[in-house]
């Protein structure tokens, strides 16, 4: 066995770190999502094409968080009279959640998932999707220095505060075992690791835990109240939309590769999973709406992730566990199908060329 051999062996699947001079050409046929042991180097021939396009489409979606104008949001915070303390709860600790969940996905995927992808083009996404995670972050941190909060109270929301705590306290033990660095693929028990770690991050991290803070904050702004802030979160629902489907797209093909690891006893836990995440989202609503506000109560979020983990099953092949859950929030769709061409808040158009050219100092 060569040296190159073993290290596959014990790897479970190739790195991208391993060269051999005048080695086999790479053949479409090689590739495949998890322990695919051909040259992680190349990116051509395309297997896997909609992973490429997620790539094109993300980059042709590039936007900046200080590009959006917060002035509004500036004065409305500081008018002792502007918001109810209900409003401002509802801002306070949706930033409490979402300035440190962002930087536990960027770093499940950069120091867990990453590794143990296997594929080139899907890697091409990872690596867009990872600077989208340090965007959001930048986002949050925007607007919490725009409003002169107290860093400390905001950034430690996640330890602190249960119904925030709660949801990070549930992904961590995911990312953990495959982040250490004696896990590999390659056996199913693993594999199987490695499909619960992108079910939680994909399908219930970034698929439910974030839709009842988006769906405030973005009622807020048709409200036309915190627009700078809801212009920020809608960029971001944008991109984590996309996230989203790109997961789905992995973990499905991921699926058909390898049929043996999708049991009966998997998919129970994976509907675990779900519920699991669908109770913890619809306390994280209760705590952030105490009362009625702005049009929506606990109860309607209640209804609405049963609808969203209801998508979440389907799109994972797993069967409905809400039948007959309705969206309340129709609108939610038109936000996260919002063409760049047309901001829903009409406050600006961001468009970035992709073909500019350069001119040089001399
Ligand atoms: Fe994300």
């Amino acid at each position: 066995m060569s040296t190159q051999t073993l290290e596959h062996a014990i790897m479970g699947g190739a790195t991208g770190l391993e060269f051999e001079m005048g080695g086999e050409r790479i053949h479409v046929d090689n590739k495949r999502i998890i322990n695919c042991r051909a040259d992680l180097n190349q990116l051509v021939p395309f297997k896997y094409k909609w992973a490429w396009q997620k790539y094109l489409d993300a980059c042709a979606n590039h936007w900046m968080p200080n590009e959006i104008n917060m002035s509004a949001d500036i004065a409305l915070w500081k008018d002792p009279h502007g918001l109810t303390e209900d409003e401002r709860i509802i801002i306070k600790r949706n930033l409490g959640f979402f300035s440190t969940a962002d930087s536990l996905v960027a770093n499940n995927l950069v120091l867990a998932v990453y590794r143990h992808i296997t594929n080139p083009e899907c890697r091409q996404y990872l690596l867009r999707q990872a600077f989208e995670e340090a965007l959001h972050t930048h986002a949050y941190q925007h607007v919490i220095e725009s409003l002169s909060m107290d860093e400390a109270e905001v950034f430690n929301m996640y330890r602190e505060i249960p119904s925030v705590a709660k949801k990070a306290a549930w992904s961590i033990p995911y990312t953990r075992s495959l982040g250490d660095r004696n896990f590999h693929t390659g056996t199913p028990e693993n594999d199987r690791r490695l499909l619960r770690d992108l079910i939680a991050f994909y399908v219930i991290f970034e698929g439910i835990f974030f839709y009842v803070g988006f769906t405030q904050i973005l009622s807020m702004g048709r409200r036309n109240k915190m627009t700078g802030t809801a212009e920020q979160f809608q960029y971001i629902l944008r991109d984590e939309s996309m996230h989203l489907n790109f997961g789905i797209d992995v973990i499905n093909q991921i699926k058909i590769e390898n049929p043996h690891l999708w049991t009966e006893d998997f998919k129970q836990e994976a509907i675990h999973m779900i519920h699991e995440g669908v109770n913890l989202e619809y306390d994280y609503a209760v705590d952030t709406m105490p009362r009625g506000i702005l049009g929506m109560n606990a109860e309607m979020f209640k209804e609405y992730l049963q609808f969203i983990a209801n998508r979440r099953c389907a799109q994972i092949g797993l069967p409905l566990q809400f039948p007959g859950a309705n969206n309340p929030f129709p609108w939610m769709s038109e936000i996260m199908d919002l063409k760049k061409e047309k901001n829903f808040f009409e406050t600006r158009v961001t468009e970035y060329q992709t073909g500019g050219t350069l001119s040089w100092d001399e």
